[in-house]
């Protein structure tokens, strides 16, 4: 049974990767001691950036393990890719709020720019996908990179109680659902994140 470490202190990311690591051989723990390691910068210009930068940084406190970090964000083709890997900061990039972590309601006002900036644009044009790279690494070292996508519409009123940060105003269009509308089982199987777990873990166990 392959070990990995999770270098992530979210609840939600860190039940994601569980519960998507059950159908491989493979046993995802949260990294022992992460909540008192200093968190690195997030301010590289891409997910991979990003989230190697992390896999790279965490994987020196766990010697000879596997630690897999991911950095993930929301795409909007009519913005040009925004807010993109800035995607938990696009309010406090625009100054709203102070910084994303200073605010409980960091999601409400990031869903709040978002309508904002797409006001007036029909619905045709208001694709968007979610995206996340993963990044497995051992001292130091990258190991394995896997990524994952998902297509969906940005609503122009959020609808569900469900998921997290802009998944109220996703819109799937298959299931007529939005993210915030789907149970975990399901929002796994076709997440951005579950379909980069589904194409890394599979590397990793080989
Ligand atoms: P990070 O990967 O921790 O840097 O966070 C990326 C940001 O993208 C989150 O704070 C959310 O705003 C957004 N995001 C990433 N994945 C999801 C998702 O599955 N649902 C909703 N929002 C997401």
């Amino acid at each position: 049974m392959v070990r990995l470490y999770a270098a992530t202190t979210s609840a939600g990311k860190l039940r994601d990767f569980r519960t998507a690591a059950q159908a491989y051989s493979v046993s995802i723990e949260p990294l022992p001691g992460i909540e008192g390691i200093a968190a690195p910068d997030e301010d590289g210009d891409t997910f991979l950036a990003n989230a190697a930068a992390k896999a790279v940084y965490y994987s020196r406190f766990a010697p000879g393990e596997l630690v897999v970090a991911d950095d993930s964000g929301l795409e909007v083709d009519a913005l040009g890719g925004a807010p993109g890997v800035r995607s938990a900061r696009y309010a406090a990039d625009s100054g709203l709020i102070d910084s994303p972590d200073a605010n409980d309601n960091t999601d409400v006002w990031n869903n709040m720019l978002l309508l904002q900036k797409l006001e007036g644009i029909p619905d045709t044009l208001r694709t968007a996908r979610y995206h996340c790279t993963l990044v497995a690494a051992r001292d130091g070292q990258i190991f394995q990179i896997a990524d994952g996508s998902v297509d969906g519409k940005i609503l122009d009123a959020p609808r569900g109680m469900g998921g997290f940060g802009y998944d109220p105003l996703f819109y799937l269009p298959e299931l007529g659902k939005t993210m915030a509308e789907i149970d975990l089982a399901t929002k796994l199987t076709l997440s951005h994140r579950g379909r980069a777990l589904a194409a890394l873990l599979p590397k990793l166990s080989a």
